[in-house]
C-alpha cells in the first residue's frame, strides 16, 4: 500500500478533538504540560517537530521529503517546522478537522513582534488558516518547572475559550504566562501586542579558525506599548490573552494611501 492509499485513521476518544504541537520540539516539557491539560478537555493527538524549531516562524519545508513518525499512541514527530506539523496532522491524521489546535507551552515569551518570528504562534496561525480554532501559549520566564503548576489555570482558560470557539474567522489567541509561580498569578488580562526594542542582540566574533561569524539573539530588550499591552500584563503578574488576526492590512491607512492618487 502506498502512502496515498492509506485510509485516514479513525479517531476515538471523548470530547473535542485537540491537536497539540509546539516549536521547542517533541521532548520539551511545556508540550507535556499542554498535552496533560488538553487531555482533560478532550481527546489529544500530539504532532511536534523532532527538534528545536524556535523562531522558525511560518516556514514550510518545500525542498525535501517530510517524515511523519508515530512514536507512541496518538503521538507523532515530524522532521520539519511547526507549520509542517499542523499541515501534515490535519491532512493525514484526521478524517474531520480537529476542533482545536493548541501550540506550546513555549519556553520563553511570545509578546509584541515576537509573534512574527515565533514558530509557536505560527502553528496556531496555520490552524487558523485551515479554519480551526487555535491558541498559542508561552511561558514568559526561564524556570520551566513552574509551567507544570499552571495546569489548573490553563484548563480553566482553555475550557472558557472552547465554549466561545465560534470566535470570528481568521482570529486566534495568544496567551503568555507570567514569570512567577501559578499560585501568585493576579488574574487574566485581555491585551494588545506591545513593541520590543532590542539592543546589542547581534554578536560578531571569530570562530576557532579565525573566521568571522555572527550570532543573533541575546543582548537586552526593552518594551514599550499601550497601557493594555501584553508585556505590561505579564510584568504585573497577569496571564495575558491577546486576540490576533491574520489580516495584516492597515485599514486605518487605506483611505489615506488611496488619496495619494498613485498612478502608473
Ligand atoms: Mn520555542
Amino acid at each position: 500500500m502506498t502512502p496515498s492509499d492509506t485510509p485516514p485513521r479513525m479517531r476515538g476518544g471523548a470530547g473535542p478533538k485537540i491537536l497539540c504541537t509546539n516549536d521547542d520540539g517533541i521532548y520539551a516539557s511545556g508540550l507535556e504540560v499542554l498535552a496533560r491539560v488538553a487531555g482533560e478537555l478532550g481527546s489529544v493527538t500530539l504532532v511536534a517537530p523532532d527538534r528545536q524549531q524556535s523562531a522558525s516562524s511560518h516556514s514550510l519545508t518545500l525542498h525535501r521529503p517530510l517524515r511523519l513518525t508515530e512514536t507512541a499512541p496518538e503521538s507523532y514527530v515530524v522532521d520539519g517546522t511547526p507549520t509542517d506539523c499542523v499541515l501534515l496532522a490535519v491532512s493525514q491524521l484526521y478524517t474531520e478537522a480537529p476542533d482545536l489546535v493548541l501550540s506550546g507551552v513555549n519556553h520563553g515569551p511570545n509578546m509584541g513582534e515576537d509573534v512574527l518570528y515565533s514558530g509557536t504562534v505560527a502553528a496556531a496561525m496555520e490552524a487558523t488558516i485551515l479554519g480551526i480554532p487555535a491558541v498559542a501559549i508561552s511561558y514568559a520566564g526561564d524556570d520551566e518547572a513552574r509551567v507544570a503548576g499552571y495546569d489548573a489555570i490553563l484548563r480553566r482558560l482553555l475550557r472558557d475559550l472552547l465554549e466561545h470557539r465560534d470566535f470570528p474567522p481568521e482570529t486566534f489567541f495568544n496567551i503568555n504566562l507570567p514569570d512567577r509561580p501559578a499560585a501568585e498569578v493576579e488574574g487574566v488580562r485581555v491585551t494588545s501586542l506591545g513593541r520590543r526594542i532590542y539592543r546589542d542582540s547581534l554578536t560578531r566574533s571569530r570562530d576557532p579558525r579565525g573566521r568571522e561569524y555572527f550570532w543573533i539573539g541575546g543582548g537586552e530588550s526593552r518594551w514599550r506599548g499601550r497601557d493594555d499591552s501584553d508585556f505590561r500584563a505579564v510584568q504585573a503578574g497577569y496571564v495575558s490573552l491577546t486576540p490576533l488576526h491574520l489580516d495584516l492590512t492597515d485599514f486605518r491607512l487605506i483611505e489615506e494611501v488611496r488619496s495619494w492618487s498613485l498612478e502608473l
